[in-house]
């Protein structure tokens, strides 16, 4: 026997395999991954606020020593045919690892914006290490220049300003996370931003990174569309994500935007035992219809993960699949000051937003609707009220 493996320690390669050994697999569960496990959203949270040593590590709900941690190890590539992984060890040497069944768990990767400049003092976030390395440069009255007004940049925002920064953010957007939760409420978390001392720069582009005449060092601004020059110590870039899918290249799968799963999350394009889970998996959902995407939130990628784990224990002992199909309701939050912004659904997909239960201060509750109802929620500090939203919209089957 070979056992399984799963490639990625994040939340759904993590709940997959406790899911599977919680079903009764009782063979070898391998992770492969170049990263421990970590409690990813504190990156852009906790793990700005001061030096962290330590900190952040990922909830288990099994003993570790239920499994093989093969850590600091990457899949390099795989023949789903033979059931075999091509993995560099942290020495560098290539070794061949086979597999009985295979969860695919290995995330994303942040985007770099491909543009002319320098690279030194320019950052993303997605690991701990990169949590690190940032962190010592938010020093007061650093000028940090945020490009992209997602999530990731507003809570980086958010994170700067505490430490004493001055920060501009700049986005194609004309609202910062527009895209996410529509203008309405992109305003309400703007206006908190500006007054809190944020400086918005939106229906802009970065054309270039500008650094010493020479072409040597640090970057020290930025060239906009229009013209217009921006000096920056540090610029961070949250520019959203690229799938980690490279080492799946030639095995038939749907590699366009993460990998293509059918109702069960089992990769489509394989009869093998293998199934994809968390941000990497473009999956149908049973409550919001046929259409696939990928979503990219922590108690989601955990719920695709305990879910594809089960279906691997069933698709090992050959058995039919007797679960319902994948469904369930993405949830995300966020930590923006002294915002607790919280969704439940799919608000993107809504046509009209009904916006009730607000105050002066700009808290309330949005409800995101299309044709065939409810479709999504999002709260600013209404974090008892939005729980019944839940409930609705598990109801939509
Ligand atoms: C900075 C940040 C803040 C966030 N904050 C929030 C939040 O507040 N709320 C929320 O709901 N969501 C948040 N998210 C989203 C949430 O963290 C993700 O949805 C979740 O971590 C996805 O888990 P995953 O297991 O699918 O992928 P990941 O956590 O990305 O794990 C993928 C794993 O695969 C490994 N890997 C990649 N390639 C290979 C390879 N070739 N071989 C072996 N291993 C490989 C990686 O090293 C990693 O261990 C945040 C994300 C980021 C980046």
């Amino acid at each position: 026997m070979n056992g399984v493996v799963v490639v990625g320690t994040g939340i759904a390669g993590v709940r997959a395999a406790e899911a599977l050994r919680g079903s009764g697999y009782a063979e070898e569960i391998a992770f492969i991954s170049p990263e421990t496990p970590i409690y990813r959203p504190s990156v852009s949270k906790e793990a700005l606020k001061a030096p962290i040593v330590g900190q952040a590590a990922m909830p288990l709900k099994r003993s570790a020593t239920d499994f093989t941690w093969l850590l600091g190890h990457r899949v390099e590539a795989a023949d789903l045919a033979t059931r075999s992984l091509l993995v560099r060890t942290p020495e560098g040497e290539e070794v061949t690892r086979h597999f009985d069944g295979l969860v695919i768990a290995s995330g994303l990767r942040s985007r770099q914006l491909a543009i002319p400049g320098p690279t030194l003092g320019r950052f993303t976030l997605r690991t701990l290490h990169d949590a690190q390395e940032l962190e010592p440069h938010l020093k007061p009255d650093a000028r940090i220049v945020i490009v992209g007004s997602g999530f990731i940049g507003c809570e980086v925002a958010a994170a700067a300003i505490a430490r004493g920064c001055q920060v501009t953010v700049i986005s194609p957007e004309t609202t910062p996370l527009a895209s996410a939760i529509g203008l309405e409420l992109g305003e309400r978390i703007a206006a908190k931003h500006r007054a809190e001392g944020v400086s918005f720069i939106l229906d802009a582009s970065v054309v270039e990174f500008l650094g010493a005449e020479s072409g040597q060092g640090s970057v020290t601004g930025l060239l906009l569309d229009d013209g217009t020059r921006i000096e920056a110590d540090v610029v961070i870039e949250a520019v959203g994500s690229r799938a980690n899918t490279e080492w799946l290249d030639d095995n038939n799968l749907d590699l366009v935007n993460g990998v293509l799963t059918d109702g069960f999350l089992r990769a489509v394009g394989t009869d093998q035992p293998v199934v994809v889970c968390g941000d990497i998996a473009r999956h149908p959902n049973a409550l919001f219809g046929p259409e696939v995407r990928r979503i990219e939130h922590w108690t989601a990628a955990g719920e695709m993960g305990t879910y594809a784990g089960k279906v691997m224990g069933q698709l090992l002992t050959g058995t039919e699949i007797s679960l319902a199909p994948f469904a369930n309701v993405p949830g995300f939050w966020s930590d923006q000051y002294d915002l607790q912004i919280q969704s439940f659904g799919i608000p993107s997909m809504g046509s009209e937003v009904v916006i009730i239960d607000s105050d002066a201060d700009g808290n309330c509750i949005a409800e995101y609707r299309d044709a065939s109802g409810l479709v999504g929620v999002v709260g600013i500090n209404r974090t008892s009220e939005i729980a019944y939203y839940r409930k609705l919209l598990n109801s939509r089957i």
